[in-house]
């Protein structure tokens, strides 16, 4: 009798140690089990960036920008995001103030200094988490659910708030980023303490969505809660978080008079092209790709193909940017009654429909693009996403934050001017705050601090490169083997990228996977000084290296990038007849910082056989690679009160020009800019 319960004793110990184990793995977005998707992501912390382009971007994020908006959001005279869980906490009196999304805002926040704290193991980062954590838990209603514009009001008993009352309270797209930001501090400190939130909240809302009616559950605007979800079950291992992110993708389908702008117009399995609101769009995106990876339901994989040929080859700036039109009308130009079209917001526009001045791109949509093409290559190990992610990377992400990390961009315009006779809303001029709308800085200064999570990749057959930079990575193979590698570069200014393998498993075999970008045409890959032959370095896949590696072996990839005279298909009625300059993955402006006095942006046109040449340069404190050279000047003439004119000879090579990379634009006081230039053939 002894020994049953003896036994019995264990076994219930072994229940509550399996109740209570939470996934071991610590990558940003934890594929390592997920059934469908070939790739996963190292550790947070296994890739320290040495020096470079990231190591100089993440030493900005880690000493200015997240103590910066740190500050920002905690000081109640600037945002109320802390101060709303502090009254909801019942710490602080006072009115909820802010837009509705605030909360979501600050979880951002949080998860880059989680995922800073990741990198960098600073303790006092570590205390700060803790200190909020407390704050935030006890916001948190007694059944889950945390929304501080509705507790705050319901601590007063006014009646005014009720939990997913009203769609544009964008409860779900909060929570979501709760469940993101609690999966991500557990991974970095190993704490439960806001996993623990979490779970509440995802069990509050899986509660909500078995008995809403479709009316209530549509209630979620700005899908962030899907990657949220699925993020939750991949750490808990939970099946009914599983349940509910497949039911949330399933009850979109079932809206009566949905909208482009919420996503839920036509169900998403039924979707052809991409349209609506581009931050929602690309966010449903990833989230569905999430589903995908750990249901492998080809349905929605379906979809997610035709959204990415959709976008990337119709409706994509070249910039990365996603969402051209700030107010667009869908469906566009299908239907002559008018109750069919509705008024969009920051919307993919039609196909080709790309504007520069007018381009909304807001950062949010480029950072949705980065995260759902994240997804996808975790899902397929294809580059095409990686070249898409790396992209929108290093110029409509990084464009969304000034060079010093302090000042941010709502909208990514591809063009500006002065003399554009109308205002635009948002500022075209980075500022520290976005007092309407501050969702961009939270988002980009995270996706800064979490860059070197999508440097590499493990798989079966080994390991794989997908971002270059200079970092040590010490890392596990998939199959549990330490690897320890140092990188060293000067990418994205230079192609040659020098990789010493400095631990590696020295019995067996596996492979190494560089990227060959889609850009990059007669790469080279030497191993141990020498060219390895028939070796496929085709551009836009990754170039697959097997061997029995040995300590201290040495590959050398060269990735030549000449500057490219870039055109756009002609379809795109914009940019006719000009051209915009590429040298590897980074875009390039022309600013009227860099114009002889005098001098107009609009008269500068570029020659076809330009040789611009490479020379860095600094612009407020950051190294940055410019290209100098020509330019040919059109007439001057004088546009005021005129439509039309007569065409003018160009003046060839009449100046000198400096471009600089479109995502250090507005660094050097307010100036016109221009990405898309006339070409003189
Ligand atoms: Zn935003």
């Amino acid at each position: 009798m002894k020994n049953i319960w003896k036994c019995a004793g264990i076994l219930l110990c072994l229940a509550s140690a399996v109740k209570i184990s939470y996934a071991q793995n610590k990558s940003l977005v934890n594929t390592t089990k997920s059934p469908f998707a070939q790739l996963s992501s190292v550790d947070m912390g296994n890739v320290t960036w040495t020096n470079g382009f990231w190591a100089d971007r993440f030493k900005v994020c880690r000493d200015t920008m997240i103590p910066n908006l740190w500050r920002v959001y905690t000081d109640p005279k600037i945002s109320h995001a802390y101060r709303n869980f502090e009254i909801a906490a019942g710490l602080d009196t006072g009115s909820h103030e802010g837009p509705p999304f605030h909360d979501g805002d600050f979880y951002k926040l949080f998860e880059a200094v989680a995922s800073m704290y990741a990198s960098t193991r600073d303790a006092k980062l570590d205390e700060l988490m803790d200190k909020t954590i407390t704050v935030i838990a006890k916001a948190q209603r007694a059944d889950g659910y945390i929304h501080t514009p509705t507790i705050i009001e319901e601590r007063k008993h006014t009646g005014k708030e009720k939990a997913f009352n009203d769609r544009l309270n964008f409860e779900t797209y909060n929570l979501g980023h709760l469940m993101t930001a609690a999966c991500v501090h557990y991974r970095a400190t190993g704490k439960t303490t806001l996993l623990k939130v979490a779970i509440k909240a995802t069990d509050y809302l899986y509660k909500f969505y078995k008995t809403a009616s479709p009316e209530l559950a549509r209630n979620a605007i700005c899908p962030s809660h899907y990657m949220g979800v699925i993020e939750m079950f991949r750490t808990t291992r939970d099946p009914k978080y599983l349940e509910l992110a497949k039911s949330l993708i399933n009850i979109r389908g079932l809206m009566e008079n949905g909208t482009d702008d919420n996503q839920d117009r036509i169900p998403f399995r039924q979707q052809t092209q991409a349209m609506g609101h581009a931050v929602r769009a690309n966010y449903l995106f990833a989230g569905a790709a999430d589903v995908y990876a750990e249901t492998g339901d080809t349905t929605l994989m379906h979809t997610l193909n035709l959204m990415w040929n959709d976008v990337v080859n119709r409706k994509m700036y070249i910039t990365g940017g996603c969402g051209s039109l700030y107010d667009g009308v869908s469906p566009d130009g299908t239907s002559y009654n008018p109750n069919d079209v509705q008024k969009v917001h920051q919307a993919y526009g039609r196909d080709y429909q790309l504007p520069n001045f007018t381009a909304h791109n807001e950062t949010c949509a480029n950072i949705g693009n980065v995260l759902w093409n994240w997804r996808m290559l975790q899902i397929t190990g294809k580059a095409q996403y990686a070249d898409v992610m790396e992209l929108a990377l290093y110029n409509s992400v990084l464009s969304g934050i000034s060079l010093s990390g302090r000042n941010f961009l709502y909208t990514n315009p591809l063009n500006y001017s002065d003399d554009l006779p109308f205002s635009q809303r948002w500022s075209k001029d980075r500022v520290g705050y976005i007092r309407l709308s501050n969702c961009c800085p939270p988002n980009v200064v995270r996706t800064i601090a979490e860059v070197s999570d999508y440097a590499y990749s493990v798989s079966d057959k080994g390991l794989w490169f997908n971002l270059y930079g200079g970092n040590t990575l010490s890392a596990r193979l998939k199959d549990g083997t330490p690897i320890k590698l140092t990188q060293t570069t000067n990418y994205p200014w230079d192609g040659k990228i020098t990789i010493r393998l400095d631990e590696v498993p020295g019995d067996k075999a596996f492979s190494i996977f560089l990227r060959i970008p889609g850009w990059c045409k007669g790469a080279g890959i030497k191993m141990a000084g020498q060219p390895v032959p028939q070796l496929d370095t085709s551009p836009g896949a990754y170039s697959q290296l097997n061997a029995v590696w040995r300590k201290g072996m040495v590959i050398e990839l060269n990735l030549p990038m000449p500057v490219t005279m870039m055109e756009a298909n002609p379809l795109v009625e914009e940019t006719r007849n000009q051209v915009a300059v590429k040298r590897g993955p980074v875009v390039y402006c022309l600013e009227s910082a860099d114009l002889a006095k005098g001098q107009k942006l609009f008269n500068i046109a570029l020659s076809a056989q330009n040789e611009l040449k490479p020379e860095m340069m600094m612009i407020d404190n950051s190294n940055i690679m410019s290209l100098t050279g020509k330019a040919d000047v059109r007439n001057e003439a004088n546009w005021k009160n005129q439509l039309y004119k007569e065409v003018s000879t160009p003046k060839r090579n009449a100046v000198d020009v400096r471009l600089i990379p479109y995502f250090a634009w507005g660094n050097r006081g307010h100036v016109g800019m221009e990405t898309w230039l006339p070409l003189d053939r």
